[in-house]
């Protein structure tokens, strides 16, 4: 082996390059040793060729153009490589009878502490709503592509904590304010059940602290539990709701739209407020249609008197979350899209973004002055420009989000 050669094998060794399939592999190599490419040019190289596999475009190999200097090869490779990412994609002839199902496994451990804290994903930087997350179960059994749980936890290893409803009992709270719970970030709130008596547990605590607002958030179908049992009244149960393109080549292993807004229309039959999460809205062909007729759906199946919230977020990626993806070898468009930088994370530009948000709350007229809608960690400009208002500050917005909500579930806001 020459001295390139083994340079080569240094380079490729701390990135996914053997993720690659072999023809790939197999070109990157004799590349890089036809043009003596530097470290970051390799890694380039192998980081495009995983997005193309993964987008099922059209591999580096097929569109290469040799040149005499690797500068113009590159750029070339550039070119076609962001042509690709930038263009509004198709998930038409998307393939995904390829999808590695991951196997889960499911634990049930003693955990230390009770995980209650800030939404993880919340930021001084974008206009947030000081969720508190509470995690019932720690890591998801669905498998969204886009999602962030997975570089938190071990994504295949499911953890129940034998206390959990313990330490709930024992959990004190100010009984002079209002809490907004979520029990949506770590796990999906239902499709375990009531598993381990998570439900039992969190329905108790639920009536012990009626100053609580205990939201269920969920892509399941599994309702079994709350139609079997009475729901304390400051539950709120929502739907993350996304295109059924979407849901098909994105959502892994979670419930249909029609399942969703089925089980949704049967809980609020119960008397169960209700709401819906379009977080994230995905840019792809003939998006705002496909997201319209959802929309739609909705206006059709529910009266603003039973939804408490409609909430707007889109795709935002952190660089864990995205070299898990690439490492991951799977099929995704998740991550063709053009990215701007959006507080220190990877995200549509703003033109998109107003583009999707204003047309979302605009398909919701019926709906203004009776649902509470917001953006999820966005930037603060957006709010104005597509909803039409704005609030100064994250507190102001968390106040406002909980007065709303309390007159909807007919509970005493109590200002804090
Ligand atoms: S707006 Fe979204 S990200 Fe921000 S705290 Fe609320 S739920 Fe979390």
């Amino acid at each position: 082996m020459n001295r390139y050669q083994e340079k080569f094998y240094l380079h490729v060794k701390n990135t996914p390059y053997y993720s690659l399939n072999d023809a790939d592999q197999e070109f990157i190599k004799t590349q890089s040793l036809h043009y003596r490419f530097s470290f970051q040019e390799v890694r380039e190289l192998v980081t495009m060729s995983i997005d193309l596999e993964m987008w099922q475009e059209q591999p580096l190999r097929s569109v290469w153009q040799d040149f005499s200097h690797k500068k113009k090869v590159m750029q070339r490779a550039r070119e076609y490589y962001e042509s690709i990412k930038n263009r509004p994609h198709s998930y038409e002839n998307f393939d995904m009878s390829a999808h590695a199902e991951q196997k889960l496994n499911i634990v049930t451990v003693e955990k230390e502490h009770l995980g209650l804290g800030m939404c993880p994903v919340a930021s001084p930087k974008t206009r947030c709503c000081n969720l508190l997350t509470l995690d019932a179960v720690e890591s998801c059994g669905f498998d969204c592509s886009y999602c962030s749980i997975q570089s938190f936890y071990n994504q295949n290893t499911i953890a129940f904590d034998m206390n959990f409803a313990k330490k709930l009992e024992a959990l004190e709270l100010d009984a002079n304010r209002t809490y907004h719970i979520g029990t949506g970030q770590a796990s999906d709130s239902l499709m375990w059940g009531n598993r381990e008596g998570v439900l039992e547990a969190l329905f108790a605590f639920a009536r012990k602290h009626p100053n609580v607002i205990l939201e269920f958030k969920t892509k399941s179908s599994n309702i079994a539990y709350l139609l079997e049992y009475e729901v304390p009244p400051n539950i709120l149960c929502t739907w993350s709701l996304n295109t059924p393109t979407v849901i098909t080549n994105e959502e892994h292993r979670s419930a249909s739209l029609h399942k969703r807004i089925e089980s949704a229309r049967a809980v609020a039959d119960k008397g169960v407020k209700v709401g819906f999460h379009f977080h994230p809205i995905v840019v792809y062909e003939n998006y705002l249609h496909e997201y319209e007729a959802v929309y739609k759906e909705l206006l059709n199946t529910f009266s603003p008197d039973e939804v408490a919230l409609v909430s707007f977020g889109t795709l935002t990626f952190i660089k864990p979350v995205m070299k898990q993806l690439r490492e991951r070898n799977f099929k995704s468009k998740i991550l063709q899209m053009p990215f701007e930088d959006a507080n220190g994370k990877y995200s549509y530009p703003l033109a998109l973004k107003r583009e999707m948000f204003r047309h979302a709350y605009e398909s919701f007229v019926p709906w203004h002055n009776k649902v509470f809608f917001y953006l999820c960690m966005e930037e603060h400009t957006l709010w104005s420009e597509t909803l039409g208002y704005a609030y100064a500050t994250n507190v102001d917005f968390e106040r406002d989000m909980l007065r709303r909500y309390s007159e909807k579930l007919g509970m005493e806001y109590l200002f804090n």
